[in-house]
């Protein structure tokens, strides 16, 4: 009980929490305020930041064992991440850049593209990154809203893209789109591409790509073998399970690559993160078997919501949305209360719960406190 009412004090009656999160705070901002006491974190819920519950395989983990013997040097051999990325779309070294997570890609994507003073152009809700950047450095972000069915409303953004043409720096597509998991489908990404003015770069953002399952969603990779302006940010911590390790890396053409690796720190993915990112991506197995158990349970989770008359954005990630027709300020409070994190609030869509896949029994939790409280 005295665990419990720390935590429903730490995280239910500070009202600055509330107010904070109304204005959108950036991701890492909402990370660093959520952070759960450690004798505590074991036993909450997490279903809240769209992680992998299952952590990362027996191979992925040998490897990292392994790895630890270089834990002391500068020199080590690294696994050969990039060449290991490379191999797996089929390009060159020279079209891959590591980040420290996908977060760092999207960070040095706009200190590369984005000049102050000028604008990204992108949908609201999305991940808030390189919005965030953008203010940081007296830039500025053309937020258009979602179209019916919470879908990135393609017409409209090269309407945008055309209308601030002469202050317009580059584009960002989070494809599936996080807060609401919905896809932007193949074509539409064509449309999109063939629409904006020549040259403006676009970030696309395919962090839930392992997770989708519509036949009319394809990755965005192809453009940059056909050499567009088009730079895809992919990450280890979701199907990888590694948000911890902090790994990612950018797909693009070779001159945008070096214009972003420009802005990048040196040395900052550490010698576990590469030898975990080489053995991830052969371990396609277990990616399978993570997959299937993750849609598996997002499926019976919504229809049971659906089954209780809730409304379910359909999702093609490890997370879904669902419509509790009042304001979800106070409902996350409740499931915090009984140790489950969910997601923050998501302006305007703020009669939206975002939910992250977790374990069965957390899934199951899950749907008893949302009886109980919704
Ligand atoms: N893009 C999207 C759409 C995300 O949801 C996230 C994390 N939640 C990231 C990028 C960043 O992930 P990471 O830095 O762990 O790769």
């Amino acid at each position: 009980m005295g665990g419990l009412a720390t935590l429903a004090g730490y995280y239910g009656l500070r009202p600055d929490l509330n107010l904070r999160a109304q204005t959108q705070p950036g991701a890492a901002d909402v990370v660093e305020r959520s952070r759960v006491p450690s004798d505590q974190y074991d036993a909450v819920a997490k279903l809240c930041f769209n992680e992998n519950p299952f952590g990362p395989s027996p191979a992925v983990l040998e490897a990292m064992t392994q790895a630890f013997k270089y834990a002391n040097r500068y020199g080590y051999p690294d696994g050969g991440i990039v060449q290991a990325i490379a191999a797996h779309h089929g390009v060159s070294t020279d079209n891959i850049l590591l980040g420290a997570g996908s977060t760092e890609i999207l960070e040095v994507a706009a200190a590369a593209f984005l000049p102050a003073h000028k604008k990204v152009l992108g949908v609201e809700p999305t991940f808030s990154t390189v919005y965030e950047y953008a203010t940081g450095i007296d830039a500025s972000a053309v937020r258009l809203p979602l179209g019916p069915d919470f879908r990135q409303d393609i017409p409209a953004l090269v309407k945008a893209a055309r209308d601030n043409r002469t202050q317009l720096a580059f584009v960002y597509l989070c494809n599936p789109n996080n807060p609401t998991g919905a896809v932007v489908h193949k074509e539409e990404v064509k449309q999109l591409l063939e629409g904006i003015p020549e040259g403006i770069p676009v970030l696309i953002d395919e962090a839930y790509h392992h997770f989708v399952e519509d036949p009319d969603y394809a990755t965005s990779f192809p453009y940059v073998l056909e050499g567009r302006p088009v730079i895809i940010a992919r990450t280890f911590s979701k199907i990888a399970a590694l948000a911890g390790l902090r790994l990612g890396y950018a797909v693009a053409p070779a001159a945008l690559i070096e214009r972003m690796r420009r802005h990048l720190g040196t040395m900052h993915i550490n010698v576990l993160a590469r030898y975990a990112g080489v053995a991830a991506l052969k371990d396609t197995a277990a990616q399978t078997a993570t997959r299937t158990t993750i849609l598996g349970l997002r499926k019976k989770t919504t229809a049971e919501l659906t089954g209780l008359g809730y409304k379910v954005i359909p999702s093609e990630t490890n997370f879904f949305m669902v419509d509790i027709r009042r304001p979800v300020g106070p409902v996350i409070q409740d499931f915090r209360r009984r140790q489950i994190l969910v997601g923050r609030p998501f302006p305007p869509m703020l009669q939206h719960l975002r939910v992250s896949i977790g374990t069965p029994d957390e899934m199951q939790s899950f749907l008893t406190a949302f009886k109980q409280i919704v």
